[in-house]
């Protein structure tokens, strides 16, 4: 297929605009646009990107925009005819009429914006019509708006283009900004007319992005003009896996964008990505290794610390073994550093004693996954919401925890895909869903069993991929008749016949997706409930194909790196099985070393250990246990006994000061290597600033550990350790440095370094699926506490924040969220006397913690909600120890709790 440009003859590709159709043949400045930007709709408001078309080369011609009319077949395109150039002219003129004067001086400080550029392509404008500010128009000031700790916003240089509403809502979905005022009186206001700190801005910045005159501005905007250097990298804060282009100015970051052309975040961040990183120069940064003396950690050099660390671990390991020894890697470095971790305590200690902190996650969802499918990781790719018809979000907040994604989630609801929302908490997607199940916290088992059981009964069954693809389906039939509905109806405390609604709604949409997050796996039942989800895929023929699947949100950057690197006391790098004498096999013919054979302790056993003195040392990395982990006086008391502790951290957590020896590593924008994002994309983590201080990247101090000990491990170079991971590691197989590119490879990765976009699509690793049953078992917790304690408190994260707040507590995002609160029902509230603002205790058979009431409807009778990002209010204080029965991950979101007002 061909059209002409100027009666030239050219090739059509794919569904192009006229727009992209000249440009891509004569370059992007062939035709000049403001309303148009690559990452948003087809808008044709400014009409600057008008061409004349004729049907042929002497037919008569039409003026049309080029961004939203479509080439075709045999036409003729004259981009710059006269009376395109006049129309053109025109057009700016009348946009300049209202532009401030000083704004077309040039000045030599700041680098012209995307709107200067286009008025200087025209050349000299004389602008014929008389010039207002729209301040003058309205007949009101419009004052520049600083009130926002991220953005400024100085609306008199607005142009009316509508880019940044329009990426408030179509990439966003958070309609804040919109247009007030008709003809010349048309102006950008925030909210109901209010400053950006008062009105709902999640500060994702699109708007920032996308606004061609810099009305709307990063707060370092000048300084990012004068950027000497963009470094591409990846987010380090959730799993979604943002790409991130880093701009430095001698040596220092002063502000981050998003590229356009990324596959994961096509130009989008949230708060955190794009706003959250000055932490990483916050003079709190370790920057140089401290030793224990005389119960005083003092300052000392990398080699008297990798002295003592060698000469401890040693002696430990030949009075008491190796097992004597255990650590714990983070979720947070990167695949290499990971990988390197693991084998540090597998090859150079010979023991299994390895854990991360998915331990405190996603451990059930690598658990269950495997068990129903063989693989533990997302089966499908989140650009996949484009072809899905349902999604089935359960006990997670995306909008919060994974923003990006939530986003993506929430522009499907409104396109009126069907949107169901299982959660104790009405979160903002449950405000966009058809369906919320606003279930007692503890009772996903129940509600599965009641989704299973009525698409069953419904005959919704797709009975041909079960059988074909599935075992142990007619087990699971006889033992999901024999459910009482009633009862569960009771336990999930959500009418049965609107979950009936929702069960035929998902098993009859032709393409279901799920999301799962924490709010699955933090449970006493966590592995099960990930199993019976899978159940539900499967009963329902959504696998293997686009739409559809299970896809776990991962919390942290590099949850799914972690655990596909071994870091795991039951399986080695790649999840090989550390019991098997084949893969004990694979695993001395590659080290030429022997490999532990007995599965090492998980973190809750570790500390168990510990508390028994049978643990004497542990190597924590990027973890504060403390903080995160639950029952902090059982964490430490069992840290208290250990003989010797080394903490490698970027900041002095509450873990780090009880550490013999703290070395102070580098954050993610001081090193390189791969980070592996939900949907098993390995993507690279490029160096964008040298190290602080005289601190090093994790991977490095690993790998000088390794040598101190006696092990001859190479100079630590990320490219080189993703080479050996490749080695060893199946799924890693075709993956290079080189190959991963811009935008990774979705493992596995064959030799050719072909990548997987969708797993099972013909099979499952296991061969066939299999489906599980459980029966519904009550948390032990409430089981024993709640006649004493009779509220059940939950917690989850906030958009604002991430995790224990190290990070995000150091930057001004401390000014958008100052504290944890506790949301109350209003029932609840008038009952205890308790109003927004009050300050209570909250008390569990652990311990108690003082906290701020909100009250709010969020919540159910009975029901608690509180983040957990601030350390003063010390949530794990009351937390309790009961875990998951498979995986011994925490039950973060079934405490049972009592309040008093203070
Ligand atoms: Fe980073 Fe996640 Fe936000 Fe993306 S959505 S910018 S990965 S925190």
């Amino acid at each position: 297929m061909k059209a002409y440009i100027n009666n030239k003859a050219h090739e059509i590709k794919g569904n192009e605009s006229i727009l992209q159709f000249v440009r891509r043949i004569e370059g992007q400045e062939s035709i000049p646009t403001i309303c148009h930007a690559t990452n948003l709709e087809d808008f044709g408001s400014c009409r600057l990107c008008s061409v004349d078309i004729a049907r042929s080369k002497d037919g008569d011609k039409k003026v049309v925009a080029s961004c939203h009319t479509p080439v075709s077949e045999g036409l003729y395109i004259y981009p710059n005819s006269k009376r395109i150039q006049k129309l053109r002219k025109n057009i700016m003129e009348l946009v300049l009429s209202q532009y401030p004067e000083n704004e077309l001086k040039e000045d030599k400080d700041k680098l012209p914006t995307e709107f200067q550029k286009t008025i200087q392509s025209f050349g000299e404008i004389d602008v014929r019509y008389e010039k207002k500010s729209i301040s003058e128009i309205i007949n009101k000031t419009i004052d520049k708006d600083f009130s926002h700790p991220y953005i400024k916003a100085d609306f008199l240089q607005c142009i009316n283009c509508y880019r940044c509403v329009r990426a408030c809502d179509e990439i966003q979905g958070q309609f804040v900004l919109s247009m007030m005022g008709r003809g010349n009186k048309n102006h950008i206001i925030k909210g109901a007319d209010v400053n950006f700190a008062v009105s709902d801005c999640v500060s994702c910045g699109a708007c920032v992005q996308t606004c061609p005159t810099g009305a709307l501005q990063d707060k370092y905007e000048t300084k990012i003009q004068k950027a000497d250097k963009t470094v591409r990298t990846i987010c380090t804060y959730c799993g979604v896996g943002c790409n991130l282009e880093v701009k430095v100015r001698n040596g220092d970051v002063v502000g981050i964008e998003a590229p356009i052309d990324a596959e994961v975040n096509t130009g989008h961040t949230c708060v955190k990505g794009r706003f959250a990183w000055e932490f990483y120069k916050h003079p709190d940064r370790l920057d140089v290794p401290l030793i224990k003396k005389n119960g005083k950690l003092e300052e000392a050099s990398w080699e008297e610390a990798y002295k003592v660390i060698s000469e401890k671990f040693k002696s430990i390991k030949n009075e008491f073994g190796a097992d004597a020894i255990a650590g714990i890697s983070s979720s947070r470095c990167t695949n290499e550093e990971n990988y390197l971790m693991q084998k540090f305590f597998r090859i150079v200690l010979g023991t299994n004693n390895i854990d991360g902190c998915a331990r405190v996650c996603h451990a059930p969802t690598a658990y269950g996954m495997q068990k129903a499918f063989g693989t533990g990781a997302a089966t499908n790719s989140i650009a996949d919401l484009e072809y899905t018809d349902c999604m089935f979000v359960i006990g997670a907040n995306p909008t919060n925890a994974h923003p990006v994604t939530g986003a993506k989630i929430k522009q499907q609801a409104m396109k009126g895909k069907t949107l169901i929302v299982v959660d104790p908490i009405q979160t903002e997607l449950a405000k966009y869903a058809t369906y919320h199940i606003q279930l007692r916290p503890g009772s996903n088992v129940a509600f599965l069993n009641l989704m299973a059981y009525y698409i069953i009964q419904e005959n919704l069954v797709d009975k041909a991929f079960v059988e074909k693809r599935t075992q142990g389906f007619n087990g699971f039939i006889d033992e999901i008749k024999k459910i009482n509905i009633s009862q569960l109806e009771a336990v999930i405390g959500v009418n049965k016949d609107y979950i009936k609604e929702v069960a035929i709604a998902y098993a009859s949409a032709p393409n279901a997706m799920e999301f799962h997050g924490l709010g699955v796996t933090e449970h006493y039942q966590g592995s099960k409930t990930v199993m019976l989800l899978a159940n539900l895929a499967m009963m329902t023929g959504n696998i293997g194909r686009k739409g559809v699947g299970m896809n776990p949100l991962r919390g942290q950057n590099n949850v799914q790196g972690a655990a596909d690197m071994g870091v795991q006391p039951n399986q080695g790098a790649g999840y090989l099985d550390v019991t098997s004498p084949d893969v004990q096999a694979y695993y001395h013919d590659f080290y030429e070393t022997e490999h532990p054979k007995e599965v090492g302790l998980k973190i809750p056993e570790m500390f168990e250990a510990g508390r028994k003195g049978d643990l004497k040392a542990m190597w924590i990395m990027g973890e504060d246990v403390l903080q995160t982990d639950p029952n902090t006086c059982q964490v430490e008391k069992a840290i208290g006994k250990l003989d010797f502790l080394v903490v490698q951290e970027i900041f002095m957590t509450e873990t780090a000061a009880k550490a013999d020896v703290v070395l102070p590593a580098s954050s993610f924008l001081e090193k390189e290597g791969t980070f592996t994002n939900g949907e098993r994309r390995v993507q690279r983590v490029n160096k964008v600033v040298e190290p602080i201080g005289n601190t090093k990247s994790d991977g490095q101090i690993v790998a000088e550990v390794m040598n101190a000990m006696g092990y001859n491990q190479p100079q630590y170079s990320a490219p080189k350790v993703l080479d050996e991971i490749a080695a060893i590691v199946p799924f890693f197989k075709g993956i290079t440095w080189e190959r991963l590119g811009k935008n990774g490879l979705q493992w596995p990765v064959l030799e050719d370094g072909i990548d997987t976009k969708i797993l099972h699509e013909t099979e499952f690793k296991l061969g066939k699926g299999q489906l599980h049953f459980f029966n519904f078992k009550n948390s032990p917790e409430l089981e024993i506490h709640s006649e004493k304690y009779p509220f059940i408190l939950t917690t989850g994260r906030i958009l604002q924040h991430y995790n224990c707040g190290t990070m995000t507590r150091r930057t001004p995002n401390k000014e958008l969220v100052k504290e944890d609160v506790l949301l109350m029902n209003p029932i609840d509230a008038k009952n205890k006397k308790i109003e927004t603002g009050d300050k209570v205790n909250l008390f569990s058979e652990r311990g108690q913690i003082s906290i701020s009431v909100e009250v709010s409807d969020k919540v159910k009778e009975g029901v608690l909600f509180t983040s957990f990002h601030f350390p003063e209010v010390g949530i794990n204080y009351i937390t309790s120890s009961v875990e998951d029965e498979e995986s011994l991950t925490p039950e973060y979101k079934v405490v049972a709790v009592d309040i008093l007002k203070l």
